[in-house]
């Protein structure tokens, strides 16, 4: 089985995507972290995607395609992937398809949280999460013990460089713009599950695993 999970930045996607994995074993596939492993490592896909990553850009689809492609052949996919910020283009939606397609695999779910945007812009700016362990706060609801320090692993907190109130306002239009028509593209193949993204962290799992029960086999 293959999940795509789609929503708009702060939305949820990454968390639950996390639980997700923890529950069944699929494994979870991030563009956005792959990006940013890159940047850290100072790759060469890591110097070309830093500038789209800092304005809030999509980096080209043919190099977001080319990774994540690459990366779902490797053996830690073999029991499906829950795939979290990709597709985010009809052009990445397509590639996506025809890829599982030649392998007789398929799309078995699209589940979108959804969030209403006053929730989001405070979930993204008030968001630090741990260099060691991930864990993730939020300064407004979920604040750590001591600011900047993890309070499961004592690890530095750090905040991402687009997760500020210029760069999350672009980021919005960019997914209006360019995600946004992927609802309607899944909606009308019919393994499109709309889902309430606000609330507390576990009931939101709870019914993203009862839409993934009337997901299609592949
Ligand atoms: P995310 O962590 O999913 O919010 O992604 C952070 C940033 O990585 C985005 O704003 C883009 O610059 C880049 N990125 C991640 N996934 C994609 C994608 N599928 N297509 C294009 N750019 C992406």
């Amino acid at each position: 089985m293959n999940i795509i999970l789609l929503g708009s930045p702060g939305a949820g996607k990454g968390t639950q995507a996390t639980a997700l994995e923890e529950a069944t074993g699929m494994k979870h596939i991030a563009s956005g972290d792959m990006f940013r492993t890159a940047v850290k490592e100072g790759t060469p896909l890591g110097k070309l995607a830093q500038s789209y990553l800092d304005n809030g850009e999509l980096v080209p689809d043919d190099v977001v395609i080319g990774m994540v492609l690459e990366r779902v052949t490797r053996p830690d996919c073999a029991n499906g992937v829950i795939f979290d910020g990709f597709p985010r283009t009809p052009e990445q939606a397509r590639a996506l398809q025809e890829a599982l397609q030649n392998h007789d695999d398929c799309i078995s779910a699209v589940l979108l949280l959804h969030v209403p945007k006053e929730a989001l812009i405070q979930r993204v700016i008030g968001r630090w999460t741990c260099r060691n362990c991930q864990a993730v706060y939020n300064t407004y609801y979920l604040a750590p013990q001591e600011a900047g320090i993890c309070d499961e692993c004592g690890g530095d907190l750090y905040q991402r460089s687009d997760d500020n109130l210029e760069t999350i306002n672009h980021r919005l239009e960019v997914y209006t713009a360019q995600t946004m028509p992927l609802v309607a593209h899944y909606r009308q193949q019919g393994i499109l599950h709309e889902i309430d993204g606000q609330g507390d962290v576990n009931e939101v799992t709870v019914r993203m695993v009862q839409a993934m029960t009337l997901a299609n086999p592949c």
